[in-house]
């Protein structure tokens, strides 16, 4: 058998980690993500099927992309998302196989996902107090996120668990404290990540990034942290608790961005392939799929598109126009 080549990029970047979104459709509203009224939804069949998925990932996995995240949109939300799951995780290469959620659905598909061999999850939440949440999702739903959360947390398999909240300058200032706080009480890594212009409303200004040094500085300040190591393709900047009471983390994509290690693509859910968040171009992988091409066609399109790969996403500088798709139709 002709050995395949590892993924790898112009810029000698090798591609090991792949966000999948299985969806772009979402029960939450999240102000940073989406309007109100939500956006026009694919169609059913405009979405790449389950085996087109399983097919898609095991050719990615064949060129070492062996980390899959899914996402969406709200991955739970897709019909029979814990059949996926178990389809994805029996893939050849597959290595790591984890899922992001805003945590609406945990609490009925906690246990199917682990046993379906999702061994990582991030859970999105952005307030601890049941007004502001609303406020920031425009659902009514933090008591069931965080019994969804608790749901979870009762699976040794599911560990560790991070929760993500999205630093915003005049909402997440308030919620610091109490995150750190809810960190060092739960075994749950809260991490904070800085608003990025990817909102449907496009209100995003440099101004209201609430950047990770400065929340990490203000934790410092009550509860004194240690940096861990960190692994350079990890997004996220840990730290611990100096008495051992848990971990925060920080995830700087615009005040101290990672690009240089960045080890990712994207797929949506209807099926093209995006090199970067903040891409203005994307490959289409459904059509080729659904014309029957080869997998060593399938491979050769996309190691083209990989090796165009954007050094940088460039949003801290003159001439940056945001991408028309917002994060829930990208897949974050
Ligand atoms: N619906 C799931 C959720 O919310 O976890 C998965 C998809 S969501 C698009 C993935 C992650 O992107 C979430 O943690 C969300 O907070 C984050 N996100 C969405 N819009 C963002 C933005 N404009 N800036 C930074 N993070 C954002
Ligand atoms: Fe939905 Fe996630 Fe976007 Fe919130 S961040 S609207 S939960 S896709």
């Amino acid at each position: 058998m002709t050995k395949i080549e590892p993924l790898k990029d112009g810029h000698g970047r090798f591609i090991r980690d792949v966000r999948v979104s299985v969806t772009d459709r979402c029960n939450f509203r999240c102000q940073y993500c989406m309007p109100a009224e939500g956006l026009p939804w694919l169609e059913r069949d405009q979405v790449l099927g389950f085996e087109e998925l399983e097919r898609l990932v095991g050719v990615l996995a064949s060129m070492a992309v062996c980390d899959i995240r899914l996402t969406g949109g709200e991955p739970l939300v897709r019909r029979d998302f814990p059949r996926l799951a178990k389809m994805l995780a029996d893939v050849d290469g597959v290595a790591d196989l984890s899922v992001t959620t805003n945590g609406f659905l945990l609490e009925r598909d906690a246990g199917k996902l682990v046993e379906a061999g999702i061994n990582r999850f991030n859970v999105s939440v952005d307030s601890l107090q049941r007004d502001r949440f609303f406020e920031m999702t425009r659902r009514d739903a933090l008591p069931r996120v965080l019994r969804g959360l608790e749901a979870l947390a009762t699976f040794p398999d599911a560990h560790p668990i991070k929760i993500n909240a999205v630093g915003m300058r005049g909402f997440t200032e308030t919620e610091i404290l109490p995150f750190a706080e809810f960190a060092r009480e739960h075994p749950y890594e809260v991490r904070f990540i800085e608003f990025m212009p990817l909102d449907a409303d496009h209100s995003w200004d440099p101004k209201l990034v609430l950047t990770g040094d400065e929340i990490r500085r203000e934790i410092d300040a009550v509860f004194p942290l240690e940096a861990l190591p960190r692994d350079p393709s990890a997004t996220a900047r840990t730290y611990a608790f100096k008495d051992g009471k848990g971990k925060i983390g920080f995830i700087n994509p615009l005040s101290e961005p990672f690009c240089g290690d960045c080890d990712r693509i994207r797929v949506t859910a209807e099926g093209k392939l995006r090199t970067c968040l903040f891409s203005l171009h994307e490959t289409d992988l459904r059509t080729p799929m659904r014309d029957g091409i080869s997998d060593d066609g399938l491979r050769e399109i996309i190691r083209d598109a990989v090796w165009r790969k954007e050094l940088k996403h460039g949003v801290n500088e003159p001439g940056f126009r945001q991408p028309e798709r917002t994060m829930s139709q990208i897949g974050g």
